[in-house]
């Protein structure tokens, strides 16, 4: 009889004959409140890939409106435009409320692939967005639950709903390879 299951991969044991059973490789577990944003979170990291042509931190940002259409989008051009507030979520935020028409940007949500800083959880706040979608978490300055909440702080009259750590290795390993060409 054949089992009905077919059983695991095996390897030949070095110690004799009889093989040993190989570990699976773990199973990706679905994860259905990030899984949903791991495409739009990949065309963040393609678009924060453009920030390193003129020296600046690879970080990207897109604002999506509320039928997902994208409205903005911005990398960091901190270097390119010698500007301190040029991060990829100010920029995005500025050209989707130039889309817009108007500075409130009610049921849009903003896809970044690093935790924002305190400027950018600021503009994130007052700009009425309805999520904040991040991917690696920065523990050195990150306002969206790291360092600072200034997102979700009941003190404040808007609080964004937040998603972090989507696609948060890849975000990471991006920022990463960065920072090692300019030892
Ligand atoms: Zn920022």
């Amino acid at each position: 009889m054949q089992p009905a299951v077919p059983l695991p991969p095996t390897v030949p044991s070095p110690h004799g004959e009889r093989p040993r059973i190989a570990p699976l490789p773990a199973p990706e577990r679905p994860d259905p409140v990030r899984d949903r944003w791991r495409g739009r979170m990949r065309l963040a990291i393609e678009e924060a890939a453009l920030a390193t042509a003129t020296g600046d931190v690879p970080v990207g940002a897109f604002v999506l409106g509320p039928d997902g259409a994208v409205l903005g989008r911005g990398h960091n051009v901190r270097e390119a435009v010698g500007d301190p507030t040029g991060h990829a979520e100010v920029v995005a935020i500025r050209q989707a409320a130039r889309a817009v028409g108007e500075w409130r940007l009610t049921g849009c949500t903003l896809i970044v692939t690093l935790e924002p800083c305190t400027m950018c959880a600021g503009a994130i706040v007052l700009s009425r967005l309805a999520r904040v979608v991040f991917g690696a978490y920065d523990p050195k300055a990150g306002a969206a639950g790291s360092l600072f909440d200034v997102v979700r702080d009941n003190r404040l009259n808007h609080r964004p709903e937040v998603v972090g750590g989507v696609l948060a290795e890849e975000c990471t390993a991006q920022l990463l390879a960065f920072f090692d060409t300019q030892r």
